[in-house]
C-alpha cells in the first residue's frame, strides 16, 4: 500500500510521525509525496491550540474533497485523542480514527503490504534535514493549568536508553549532523525510575554513542530541574551543543503561579547553575504573554525579567484558553487585542536582545551546518547557502547565511561578517571542515 503522510504540529509529533513511519515501513508500507498517487491518506493531527485544531480540521478537509473512490483517509494524533467527535463531525467521510501512541495498531490496520518494495533506510534524503529528532520520553506530570498535554498523552514514561541509542545510531548511519532531544519535559528524564540525573546519564551515553555526531542539543528543561550534572555534561561532553532551551512561561511570580509553575528563583537557579558551568551557553525560553488575570504590572515584571537574563533567543506566544484546563475557567480573560500588543512589545524587545546577542559574535569563526538542497541568492545576485550555527535550534531560531555554494549536510567553518535580529552573515574561511 502506498500512503501519504501529513504531520501538522510541532517537533514532537515530527518525530511521532518517523515512528509511525518506522511502522508502516515494517509493514512494508511505501511512503509517496503526491496525495492522488496513495491508496492511504493520513494526517497526524495537533490540537494543542486553536489556530492548530483549524489548521489540522482544515488539511483533512482538503485531502478529503480531493480523494478519488477508494483511497481511505485515516485521522490520528493529538486532535483525534482529545476531540475525535468534533474531527467526525467536521468531515464525515473519515475512515477511521486513532489517538496519539498507537503507532502499531494504525499500521497493523492498514495490514501487511501485497508488495515488496525496496526502501532505502540509510540514506540523507531518508531524513530530508541533516538534523534528527530524537524523542526521549513522552507524556508529562507536571500541573501548569493551561496545558492540556497531560490529559492528551498521560504520565510520563521514559524511553528505554537501549532504544534511543539505537534510534541514534540508526541516525547516524543515515548521516544525520545533529541530534534534537525532545519531550514535554526533557529534564524530567529517568524519574519515572526514580532517578534523578537520567538526562545526565543519557546524554553520556549518546556522546559515547553516536561521536560522528557533532551536534547533540537539548529542548525542553523544566525550570528548577537542572542539576550540576547536567550543567557538568554539557560543559564537558564534546558533542552535545552549549544550548539549553527551558520554557519558562512568564517573568511573574503571581502569574506563574496562577499557572502553577515554578517560580522566578527557580528559574534562576537553574540559569545560574549552567551559565557557571557553561560560560558561552546560549539561553532559549518561551513565553505567553495575556494569561488570565495577567496585569499590565505583571506583564511589565516579564520584561523586567527578559532584561534582566538577556536570554539570547526568545520564542512568545499569546495565550489561547484549551477547553478542560484549570485555566480555561479562570476569570479575567484578557482581550485579544491586549494579548497582541503585550506580544508585540515581547517579541520588540526579545529581538534587541537577540540582536546584541549576534552582534557580539561578528568577527568570530562559527561551524554552520549547512540545511538548504539548493543555495538561495543574495541581493547582490551571488549564491548563498543556508543553514545555523550551534546558537539556533532547527525551526524555532535563526539561520546563517554562509557566501557561495555547500552541500546540505557539510558543516563549514565561516567568519561572522554581520549580524540581524534573528540571523548571522557569514563567510566561509576554508573548505568544508567535515562533509
Ligand atoms: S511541563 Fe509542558 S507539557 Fe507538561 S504540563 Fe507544563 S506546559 Fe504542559
Amino acid at each position: 500500500m502506498k500512503y501519504h503522510l501529513v504531520t501538522l504540529g510541532c517537533a514532537k509529533n515530527t518525530v511521532d510521525s518517523m515512528r509511525l513511519e518506522a511502522a508502516l515501513r515494517g509493514g512494508r508500507h511505501l511512503a509517496v509525496d503526491a496525495p492522488e498517487q496513495a491508496d492511504l491518506l493520513l494526517v497526524n493531527t495537533c490540537g494543542f491550540i486553536d489556530a492548530a485544531k483549524d489548521e489540522s480540521i482544515g488539511v483533512v478537509r482538503e485531502l478529503d474533497a480531493n480523494r478519488r473512490p477508494g483511497q481511505q483517509i485515516v485521522v490520528v494524533g493529538c486532535l483525534t485523542q482529545i476531540a475525535e467527535d468534533e474531527v467526525r463531525r467536521a468531515v464525515p467521510g473519515i475512515d477511521a480514527t486513532f489517538g496519539a501512541e498507537q503507532w502499531d495498531a494504525i499500521a497493523a490496520s492498514v495490514g501487511a503490504a501485497s508488495e515488496t518494495y525496496d526502501i532505502p533506510i540509510s540514506t540523507l534524503p531518508v531524513l530530508g534535514q541533516p538534523s534528527a529528532y530524537l524523542k526521549i520520553s513522552d507524556g508529562c506530570d507536571r500541573p501548569c493549568t493551561f496545558c492540556i498535554i497531560p490529559t492528551i498523552k498521560g504520565r510520563m514514561h521514559s524511553g528505554p536508553a537501549r532504544n534511543l541509542i539505537a534510534e541514534a545510531r540508526m541516525y547516524a548511519a543515515a548521516g544525520a549532523k545533529e541530534l534534537v532531544l525532545v519531550a514535554q519535559d526533557s529534564t524530567a528524564y529517568g524519574e519515572d525510575e526514580g532517578d534523578r540525573d537520567g538526562l545526565a546519564v543519557l546524554l553520556e551515553e549518546l556522546s559515547e554513542a553516536v561521536p560522528e555526531v557533532p551536534w547533540i542539543r537539548l529542548m525542553y528543561a523544566y525550570p528548577g530541574k537542572v542539576t550540576p550534572r547536567l550543567a557538568e555534561s554539557m560543559a564537558t561532553l564534546p558533542n552535545v551543543v552549549p544550548y539549553l532551551d527551558m520554557p519558562l512561561q512568564h517573568g511573574s511570580d503571581s502569574v506563574l503561579r496562577r499557572m502553577k509553575r515554578p517560580t522566578l528563583a527557580k528559574a534562576r537557579r537553574s540559569i545560574e547553575i549552567m551559565r557557571a558551568a557553561v560560560p558561552d551557553v546560549v539561553l532559549r525560553t518561551t513565553f505567553i504573554v495575556g494569561f488570565p488575570g495577567e496585569t499590565e504590572a505583571e506583564f511589565r515584571q516579564l520584561l523586567r525579567f527578559m532584561e534582566e537574563q538577556e536570554f539570547d533567543r526568545v520564542g512568545a506566544f499569546t495565550y489561547s484558553p484549551q477547553p478542560g484546563t484549570p485555566a480555561a475557567e479562570m476569570p479575567g480573560q484578557v482581550a485579544e487585542a491586549v494579548k497582541q500588543e503585550r506580544y508585540g512589545r515581547v517579541m520588540e524587545l526579545a529581538q534587541q536582545i537577540s540582536l546584541a546577542s549576534n552582534r557580539s559574535m561578528t568577527g568570530r569563526e562559527v561551524d554552520v551546518l549547512i540545511e538548504s538542497r539548493e543555495p538561495a541568492t543574495s541581493a547582490s545576485g551571488d549564491p548563498v547557502s543556508v543553514g545555523r550555527t550551534y546558537r539556533d535550534a532547527p525551526e524555532v531560531d535563526g539561520m546563517a547565511f554562509v557566501k557561495g555554494v555547500h552541500a546540505m549536510g557539510s558543516i563549514v567553518r565561516a567568519r561572522v561578517d554581520g549580524a540581524l535580529p534573528y540571523d548571522l552573515l557569514c563567510s566561509p574561511v576554508d573548505a568544508p571542515v567535515r562533509a
